[in-house]
């Protein structure tokens, strides 16, 4: 079946791409792993270049602070309060309606990812948190789908594409004429997630626009050269970065394999996806606010019998995701945002115990 690709002409032309690579294009899968900062700018560019099929996950919804380096958004979809994943949806069906996009509004976590990135040809990283990414990363190595990395917080950022080693030896990567490109994973050169607080975060240190977006641009380039097929053409060191100071660094990283002992490559141990599930509680990354999962997938959520029961105590608005409602207590202002799978957003605290108590009384225990 021969496809009009001609509104592709520009990227075409570059070398080893033409015809062939669009197609390949065509017909692959990304998954785009968070869709804030890094993860609009990654979906918008791989939407505009051709990919056949975009899954984006998130938690999130919209809000007026994300519109500084969120690429999507816009006004209304903040004012709307939109789920990320559903906007940005929107937003790239307008972009380029030939890409189907699946957007899936959730906290990815070890008891869905296997079910939500089946499929992908490349995971990519917009995502927030290293708990996450080490459970990405895990993915990756256990079915051999390359993951590409990426950060950003205040002026800085790093980069890395990674091409797991296979228990076998026999990806695409791992069989080319000069030799393997398989790299390091994520957990060969830094073994354990950092703990939560000891890390700067964009909620303590801010971020610059430019800096997300030169990480998801690096990000979005090496995941055209995975999905067209060009792993010799894959950045083997990572990008770090700060645009303040003006410093841009390659770091070669290939030694991390093969001196390391890295217990997800070498010895196969998946850790984070074999469950962990963790609290159900996480403070999210730039905003006064906690998530709760202790309570998803209990039973189905009434939105309308809660947001009328909620009615006495402030202002309550729904949509068909979700309900939000703005509760003072005790001097305090929370905003409890509940998703119909029994998910919450409590902003107002960055204390797992308050948000609890928030959600326990105005929603059930
Ligand atoms: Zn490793």
């Amino acid at each position: 079946m021969s496809r009009d690709f001609s509104r592709y002409h520009r990227q075409m032309l570059l070398p080893g791409f033409g015809e062939d690579g669009q197609r390949r294009l065509a017909e692959s899968t990304a998954v785009v792993l968070g869709c804030g900062a890094l993860g609009t700018v990654v979906a918008d560019m791989l939407a505009r270049a051709g990919v056949g099929r975009l899954v984006i996950i998130d938690r999130d919804f919209v809000e007026m602070t994300n519109l500084q380096r969120q690429v999507l958004f816009d006004e209304a979809d903040a004012a709307e309060a939109l789920p990320k994943a559903e906007a940005a949806r929107r937003k790239l069906a307008r972009i380029n309606s030939n890409v189907t996009v699946d957007a899936i509004v959730d906290d990815l976590n070890a008891g869905n990812i296997e079910r939500y990135a089946e499929g992908a040809d490349v995971l990519v990283d917009g995502l927030d948190n290293f708990e996450t990414r080490y459970l990405a990363n895990d993915y990756a190595v256990k079915h051999g789908v390359p993951y590409v990395y990426g950060g950003a917080v205040g002026t800085t950022g790093a980069a890395l594409a990674i091409l797991p080693h296979t228990e076998r030896g026999d990806a695409p990567w791992e069989r080319s004429d000069s030799g393997s490109k398989a790299t390091p994973c994520l957990r060969c050169l830094f073994e354990e997630a950092p703990p939560p607080g000891t890390m700067p975060t964009c909620d303590t240190v801010g971020v610059l626009g430019p800096a997300v977006a030169i990480v998801a641009n690096f990000e979005a380039a090496e995941a055209l050269k995975i999905l067209t097929g060009h792993f010799d053409r894959v950045t083997p060191t990572m990008l770090s970065f700060d645009l303040w100071t003006g410093s841009m660094l390659q770091l070669k990283v290939a030694r991390a394999y093969e001196t390391g002992k890295c217990p997800c490559c070498k010895e196969r141990r998946f850790e984070y996806l074999e469950g962990r599930l963790g609290s159900g509680t996480t403070t999210l990354c730039g905003r006064d606010a906690v998530q709760l999962t202790h309570r998803q997938n209990a039973g189905r959520i009434d939105l309308a019998e809660i947001a009328a029961r909620l009615e006495a105590h402030g202002k309550v608005t729904t949509n068909r995701f979700m309900l939000r409602a703005e509760i003072a207590e005790n001097g305090r202002r929370y905003e409890l945002t509940l998703f119909t799978d029994g998910r919450a957003i409590v902003k107002g605290t960055r204390e797992g115990r308050v948000a609890r108590s928030v959600y326990a009384k105005y929603v059930g225990i």
